[in-house]
């Protein structure tokens, strides 16, 4: 997988008064990009593509430069207490990733260069709640080391919580390039998480992503630079022959980490689910998934807005998550792991 390069650039005006949005104009006119400019990252006009399904793939590859006016971070995901924002939008195409509805009409990528603004934000959010430990998201809304071989905002936000007494920092990656983050001073604050499947899952639902090798390759690096490493398996999916799918991941992951130090190593755990709208979105943008959304399979939990989830029944997400645990504590003995959703 060759790191993400786009086909477009949108930049607003008053992104380049901060030095990274300069910094970022010259470099994509260095490499040769079209640039063009936008009023707004809200309100992007004039991707290509002749019908929505072509201006849908077109999108993953505009990335827009702008200014994050909403400062104030999300606060409902289980693995943090805050969002940070640094980026929304993937080049990914994850046929069950939640963006495709969260980002509704805007699938282009958008990339923050305000980032002293966001991180005063960060320090009143750590300032609030001290001495409790503040962790921030930072993989929301992106898949954001796929892009930050570009930008390193990313690597500036690890620096940035690594001095901080009370912040820890954590995201989530299928994407393997990393090496510019090896470096980093991350202070031990940062937790580096790849999500990991079993083969059928990231070969029939994972495309424009990094293969499980190449995660590994990125896995065993940053663990060498000292950060606490982690894994999520997301989504959890019962294909045929899912037992043996999950037990071969993690037999894979053991072989692959031997000889590397893994005090503190995590999982996390999220079966798979959809919603109604969801549903609608992934059978027109990936119109011949295999992915299974048969509401009759499944159980409905009611969610926030009125939109509730499709889950696995409760005996069989018991099943699944008894099976995962199990595999863990017979390859991972002294992982922890977090939480299975
Ligand atoms: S890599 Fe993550 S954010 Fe990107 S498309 Fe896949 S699931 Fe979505």
């Amino acid at each position: 997988m060759e790191p993400f390069i786009p086909q477009l650039v949108f930049i607003e005006p008053q992104a380049l008064e901060y030095q990274l949005g300069q910094e970022l104009k010259q470099k994509f006119t260095d490499m040769g990009l079209e640039i063009r400019e936008t009023t707004s990252h809200n309100q992007i006009r004039g991707i290509p593509g002749d019908n929505e399904f072509q201006q849908y793939r077109n999108a993953k590859s505009t990335l827009v430069v702008g200014v994050r006016r909403t400062l104030k971070f999300d606060t409902s995901k289980p693995s943090a207490e805050y969002a940070i924002p640094l980026a929304t939008g993937c080049m990914g195409h994850c046929h069950y990733c939640y963006l495709q509805t969260t980002l509704g009409s805007k699938p282009y990528i958008r990339t923050y260069v305000n980032l002293d603004e966001i991180f005063d934000q960060a320090q009143k959010y750590m300032d609030e709640r001290k001495p409790e430990i503040t962790r921030f998201e930072a993989a929301c809304t992106s898949d954001i080391v796929g892009l930050d071989h570009l930008t390193h905002s990313l690597k500036k936000t690890i620096e940035f919580i690594g001095q901080t007494e009370h912040g820890r920092l954590r995201f989530v990656t299928k994407y393997h390039h990393v090496d510019h983050l090896l470096d980093a001073k991350h202070n031990g604050k940062t937790r580096f998480r790849f999500s990991v499947n079993s083969r059928y899952v990231i070969k029939n639902f994972e495309p424009g992503t990094s293969s499980f090798d190449e995660r590994l390759e990125g896995a065993r690096k940053v663990a060498a630079a000292g950060y606490p490493l982690g894994f999520i398996v997301a989504p959890i999916y019962m294909h045929e022959g899912w037992q043996e799918g999950y037990h071969e991941l993690f037999e894979r992951l053991s072989n692959a980490l031997q000889g590397i130090p893994l005090n503190n190593l995590t999982f996390e755990l999220i079966q798979h689910r959809f919603t109604k709208p969801a549903k609608r979105v992934i059978e027109k943008r990936y119109p011949k998934t295999k992915l299974e959304m048969d509401e009759e399979k499944r159980k409905y939990k009611w969610g926030r807005y009125g939109i509730g989830k499709y889950v696995y029944p409760t005996e069989e997400a018991q099943n699944l998550e008894q099976t995962l645990r199990q595999y863990i504590g017979s390859f991972f003995p002294e992982a922890e792991i977090e939480y299975f959703t």
